[in-house]
């Protein structure tokens, strides 16, 4: 093996893999077999790749960045003057279990440029996840990217060996789509979604009927999509999102702040980075549709098309539904808890079980964590209200915010002082 070749397609790869933040191998069950080496299961793994070569969690790479295609939001891209460099198959099977061994990772992340054609390379991602299984035994975390276009015979045999399939739908409307990646069908991203949804569920239920059956992508499918390469509001790109959870069984989508390295006028301008704090805002509103049964239009809609960046979703609906509060924390229900600011689920759960057993006051709310500066705007319990209740939502959000020590808002002063 030329070393010092492999270390500069591993800089050149890994460098070019960390715009990809579709990578997270929460769900996955699959266990140790036959003394092999690796297990995924349990394992909440953390993904990034220090320069050193030294990897943190998963070895996350491109196979290849030569690319045949020219998305303008990619810097693979054909037309992009970069050095350029591709893995072999076998490369990329030595990595994993050499950086297994000496402990660097728990699993491999494999994307890829698209060369020669979506099938061909498809067909060489599963090559290297196939040796892992079958060859090295390898049963750490696998997670293959599926390539827009591929067949879908080959998708089917990705999911035999990888825990995770994604495909990243990157631009959240068909129509900045188009604008920035012309040659590029949107059918060709929803085909392999709809392939891995239909064999998870095939999968599923004939393992019910035959133990022998093999599992089928058990970590399921995600995607990622770009913020702010194109002008789409908040409320298009949780709307897209939504569309993708219900639709495609998504586990999990990625939303990435567009970082601007090239010049383009389809995007925006050089040094103009998505604040962090938007990302942020999209993965709080994710959180609350997954887990806080909240339905995408209360939190946005053409009214409230993008989030606030000064407050989190959830106490931005709040103030804009006041009417529904204060909520008496000892006899609302569920649904309701789960919507006072400053509440997350655990406290919720523990809320209902305290309140089994005596009426709560605030001293006992506080010994169970809750976020009181927030909190007590809006609930009543078993003590005197703690001050006047007729506020206007303006004045409730500037006192939640002079009383806040949330780093994002620390971030999010520091970013104002710039202008
Ligand atoms: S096909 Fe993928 S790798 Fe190629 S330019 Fe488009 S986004 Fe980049």
């Amino acid at each position: 093996m030329n070393f010092e070749r492999i270390r500069e397609k591993l800089n050149i790869l890994a460098d070019a893999a960390k715009y990809d933040v579709s990578c997270s191998s929460s769900g996955s069950k699959r266990t140790n077999t036959n003394k092999g080496l690796g297990d995924s299961s349990g394992m909440g793994i953390c993904h990034s790749y220090t320069e050193d070569g030294r990897c943190i969690s998963l070895l996350k790479i491109l196979l290849t960045n030569h690319c045949i295609f020219d998305c303008a939001y990619c810097v693979s891209r054909k037309s992009n003057d970069i050095k350029r460099a591709g893995f072999k198959i076998q490369e990329v099977v030595d990595l994993t279990i050499n950086f297994y061994r000496r402990n660097y990772i728990e699993g491999l992340f494999l994307s890829s440029g698209i060369f020669s054609s979506p099938d061909y390379t498809m067909e060489r991602l599963i090559a290297v996840a196939r040796k892992l299984r079958l060859e090295e035994n390898f049963n750490g975390y696998i997670h293959l990217k599926s390539i827009p276009g591929c067949s879908d015979e080959l998708m089917k045999e990705a999911g035999l060996y990888a825990d995770r399939l994604s495909i990243n739908i990157e631009i959240p409307t068909v129509s900045g789509l188009k604008l920035l990646a012309p040659e590029k069908d949107h059918k060709d991203f929803i085909k392999p979604m709809e392939t891995v949804k239909n064999n998870i569920a095939i999968y599923k239920s004939e393992k019910k009927l035959l133990r022998s059956t093999p599992v089928y992508a058990p970590a399921g499918q995600s995607t990622q999509m770009i913020v702010g390469a194109t002008g789409e509001s908040d409320k298009d790109i949780m709307y897209s999102a939504v569309h993708y959870y219900s639709t495609y069984k998504m586990k999990r989508v990625y939303y990435s702040g567009y970082v601007p390295v090239l010049e383009d006028n389809r995007l925006p301008a050089l040094g103009t980075e998505v604040p962090m704090l938007r990302e942020n805002r999209l993965y709080q509103t994710d959180w609350l549709l997954r887990f806080y049964g909240f339905d995408v239009r209360e939190l946005l809609n053409k009214d409230h098309p993008n989030l606030d960046v000064d407050i989190d979703p959830k106490l931005s609906w709040a103030l804009r539904n006041l009417h529904l509060f204060p909520v008496d924390i000892n006899k609302a229900d569920k649904r309701m808890l789960a919507r006072i600011p400053g509440l997350g689920m655990k406290s919720v759960y523990k809320i209902l079980n305290a309140r089994k057993y005596r009426k709560l006051n605030w001293e006992h709310l506080k010994a169970i964590g809750i976020a009181m500066n927030r909190a007590k705007y809006f609930m009543v319990c078993d003590s005197k209200d703690w001050e006047r209740r007729d506020l206007e939502p303006q004045r409730i959000k500037s006192m939640i915010l002079q009383s806040s020590q949330s780093k994002y808002q620390k971030m999010y002063n520091q970013q104002l002082q710039l202008f």
